[in-house]
């Protein structure tokens, strides 16, 4: 290592994964990232993408001022301008528009989650329309909500087993997060390890995903019937009583008005709208009933789902009757290090004013 380079510790944002890495630096230039060998969760893995990451500072194409069409949309000609000039010129087109026909004649959409997403909102705001489209209703925040509502706060599959239990079932349910790379901050090389480390897998998946491949149950669902199909998993626990009674006893509330809820949606009742069979689902509902600890790997699949909301609470409950909410392998629900108050509402609830609120 020559005297001018130096190691920064850092977390690579390439994906929602959030890899520990190592930053190697040559004065302030990056010449690579790294796994951080130490690090608890990624350990010392990093991917593709997070490996290339210097090239979002570097590379010759990177978009760094900016730049205004110079010839026919579509024929790729550019002109530099500055940025008073690109500013001057945005300022003018949009107040334009909010003369001529009216602020809300601008609608503004934006991605998921980064650093630029709380000023977007505000920009809306103070521009006055209320046009603003975000990812939330059919990305996450659906499973965040039904979360919060059903338990205070999202409970995520313990793939790391740091209480000291790996998981023994995971149930993949509309996520393909092991071959995407990663999401919601779970890394999928981390799960991968998990789902090896499994006596029993589930996929829930119209498509064959790779951990299908080797699944002990893998339920072919007619997209939009998930919701349809988790009250037939509860139906089946519930009438081979396979629930978890003493955790029920303890720490829920409802559970005789679930039973009545749920009486009529058996698995022969979700067969024909799910196109699963009937002992297709008894199946992997013992599977996870009588597997334990189990985890709930999910993904956007229920957010994108007819009524993700109302499906995501029917999912929790589910892994709330067979006992795996807040246990070591099963479902964690992580709380932030002492001293530490993290920004993110998943484990923070006070950020934002949300205790007491979900
Ligand atoms: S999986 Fe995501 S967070 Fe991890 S190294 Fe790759 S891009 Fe970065």
């Amino acid at each position: 290592m020559s005297p001018k380079t130096r190691v920064v510790r850092s977390a690579c944002r390439g994906c929602h994964g959030v890899c520990q890495v190592l930053v190697h630096l040559e004065g302030d230039r990056v010449v690579k990232v790294t796994g951080d060998p130490d690090s608890p969760t990624s350990r010392g893995y990093i991917c593709p993408k997070g490996k290339a990451s210097p090239l979002f500072l570097y590379h010759h194409d990177r978009l760094k001022y900016p730049l205004r069409r110079g010839g026919e949309r579509g024929e790729n000609r550019w002109i530099r301008v500055s940025w008073e000039e690109a500013l001057s010129e945005m300022a003018e087109k949009f107040t334009k528009i909010k003369e001529q026909s009216g602020a809300e004649f601008v609608a503004m959409g934006q991605g998921t989650g980064r650093p630029h997403t709380e000023w977007t909102g505000r920009f809306a705001n103070a521009f006055g329309t209320p046009n603003f489209i975000g990812p939330a209703h059919l990305c996450y925040v659906s499973r965040l909500m039904a979360s919060g509502l059903t338990m205070g706060r999202l409970p995520v599959c313990d793939i790391y087993g740091f209480g000291g239990e790996m998981p023994a079932c995971i149930m993949m349910w509309g996520a393909n997060t092991s071959q995407i790379g990663a999401a919601d901050g779970m890394c999928g090389a981390m799960l991968d390890r998990a789902l090896r480390k499994a006596r029993k897998v589930i996929v829930v998946d119209p498509r064959r995903i790779g951990p299908a491949e080797k699944a002990d149950h893998w339920l072919q669902l007619r997209p939009g019937t998930e919701g349809a199909l988790a009250l037939a998993f509860i139906n089946a626990i519930i009438s081979e009583d396979l629930v978890d009674h003493p955790f029920v006893d303890h720490h829920t509330v409802g559970f005789k008005a679930l039973v009545e809820h749920v009486r009529d949606f058996t698995t022969e009742w979700a067969e024909p709208g799910t196109r699963v069979s009937a002992e297709e689902i008894r199946a992997a509902a013992r599977t996870v009933a009588t597997t334990s600890p189990a985890c709930l790997q999910w993904g956007n699949g229920i957010d994108m789902s007819v009524c993700s909301m109302q499906t995501a609470r029917s999912m929790l409950i589910l892994m709330g009757i067979t006992g795996n909410i807040d246990r070591p392998g099963g479902m964690a629900l992580w709380v932030p290090p002492a001293g530490v108050k993290p920004k993110s509402l998943i484990v923070n609830p006070d950020h934002c004013n949300l205790r007491g609120r979900i």
